[in-house]
């Protein structure tokens, strides 16, 4: 059996993905900070600003600032720290921003010790296809590029990457096991892929080493999003 939660390390983290605290709060108080964490991405963040994290610290849970920093290094490793003054547990930056900014953010977040957010970069967004990398210039396959952005992640220090799980077997291979994979583009069978492109399901995805999945669309957009955190629990533990 796969290991899927434990008190401290549930491996769900549901993205509230609303563009409003009211209807994040909403879900968030239904839900439990034992059994999940949850994500703070651009359309909410940018409706409410700090206050967010705030209130999700304030009812228990651990959060991932899902803000895909990418700047010159200067600004996204200041960016970095105020997202470490908010006490997230998770922040990100797009790995293509090079490895003199990723490594600044490695060396600002460490001044904050152990109390510092995991650090984890996106390399090529679930939504992508490999055509669409030629459109934007990148002609190396989607595969080889993911992995030169997370084997450049790792020599920079980050904690691991934003990825496709169907990348997942690929990394593991070639990066250490303590090295985080973070990944959206979860989808149970049936359900309808989104604008999502690389998808996987929960079960295939843990198989593949994944370390946490990013959930949004299935349980935001469920009728009962508790009830459809609980069926994703359920089935990964089956
Ligand atoms: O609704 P869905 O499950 O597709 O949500 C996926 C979430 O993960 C969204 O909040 C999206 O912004 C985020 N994400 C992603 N691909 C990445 C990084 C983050 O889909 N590479």
């Amino acid at each position: 059996m796969v290991s899927i939660m434990t008190r401290s390390d549930p491996k769900i983290i549901v993205a509230l993905d609303y563009p409003n605290e009211r209807e994040a709060l909403n879900l968030a108080e239904k839900l439990c900070p034992e059994q999940c964490r949850v994500k703070v991405g651009k359309e909410l963040y940018t409706a409410t600003g700090p206050r967010i994290i705030r209130e999700l610290t304030r009812l228990g849970f651990e959060i991932f600032l899902d803000l895909k920093f990418h700047d010159i290094p200067n600004t996204t490793a200041r960016a970095c720290a105020v997202a470490a003054d908010m006490g997230v547990w998770m922040v990100n930056v797009h790995a293509s921003g090079g490895g003199r900014m990723l490594e600044k953010c490695v060396q600002t977040l460490d001044g904050y010790g152990a109390e510092r957010p995991l650090l984890v970069g996106v390399t090529v967004l679930t939504s992508l296809s490999g055509r669409e990398l030629s459109e934007i210039g990148i002609s190396r396959s989607l595969e080889e590029q993911v992995l030169l952005l997370a084997k450049l992640c790792e020599r920079s220090g980050l904690d691991g990457v934003v990825c496709s799980a169907q990348e997942a077997e690929m990394l593991r291979r070639e990066l250490p096991p303590s090295f985080q994979l973070v990944t959206p583009g979860i989808r149970q069978n049936n359900m309808q892929a989104d604008d999502q492109k690389r998808t996987m399901t929960p079960v295939e995805a843990l198989k593949a080493g994944v370390s946490y999945l990013v959930v949004g669309r299935p349980i935001t957009q469920s009728p009962d999003p508790v009830a459809a955190l609980r069926a994703m629990y359920q089935e990964i533990s089956a």
